[in-house]
């Protein structure tokens, strides 16, 4: 089995949330890039004020930011055994600046120990799934008001915290968020496929189903 999967697809289709089961699973981390990016924000570091201007505004925050980022995550003792990349990389060029952080971390290669796993969907069913998306900000469980709505309305099913919405889930700036995504994003579906390394899950399904076909993905490797 691979030791390093990269979740690929656009804003809100389901990626977090496949993310965290299999993390659980495998007992390896869940790398986000956006949640550390709004921790820099939360903590008001220098890194955070950069990133801010560019997340409010739906675009990709430049990638010297980003790759510091990853590469100090990266080399934590919690990644020894492998991890999953959930939003990095976003470009062709975040995934040439990956490939070098993880040569020059000498412990698993892009090519031959990584997994790039295409969650497809169509991007108009995405936009009305992101309006609707809400996640608990105590215990970070992600919730949507049409097809996975908490038992309580507004209420964590789990920690009974009240629900918020993420600053840019509103529909301008998700609709921005998605041309970043068809330009800058999308070609990396060539660039992992041309690379052999890439393997398609249909995202249009609940939750449920979505897991069950990808544990089939990476199991039968
Ligand atoms: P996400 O939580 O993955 O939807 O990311 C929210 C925002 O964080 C994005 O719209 C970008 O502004 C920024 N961001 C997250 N990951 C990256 C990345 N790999 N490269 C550049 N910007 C990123």
């Amino acid at each position: 089995m691979k030791k390093v999967f990269i979740f690929l697809g656009p804003p809100g289709s389901g990626k977090g949330t496949q993310t965290s089961r299999l993390a659980d699973k495998l007992s390896i981390p869940h790398i986000d890039t956006g949640s550390l990016l709004r921790k820099n924000i939360q903590d008001n570091t220098e890194l955070g004020i950069i990133a801010k201007t560019y997340i409010d505004k739906g675009q990709l925050v430049p990638l010297k930011v980003v790759a510091d980022v990853i590469k100090d995550r990266l080399s934590k003792d919690d990644c020894a055994n492998g991890y999953i990349l959930d939003g990095f990389p976003r470009s062709v060029e975040q995934a040439e600046a990956l490939k070098d952080i993880m040569a020059d971390l000498g412990k698993f290669s892009l090519k031959d120990d990584t997994m790039a796993v295409y969650f497809d969907i169509d991007n108009e069913v995405l936009i009305q799934r992101l309006i609707n998306r809400r996640s608990c900000p105590n215990c970070g469980t992600i919730y949507n008001l049409i097809s996975n709505p908490p038992k309580i309305m507004d209420y964590c099913d789990i920690c009974e915290t009240k629900l918020t919405t993420r600053k840019d889930d509103n529909e301008e700036t998700a609709r921005a968020r998605f041309e970043t995504y068809e330009k800058e994003t999308a070609p990396l579906y060539d660039y992992f496929k041309q690379m052999g390394i890439l393997k398609e899950l249909n995202a249009d399904v609940p939750i449920t189903d979505m897991w069950e076909n990808l544990k089939e993905i990476i199991f039968e490797e």
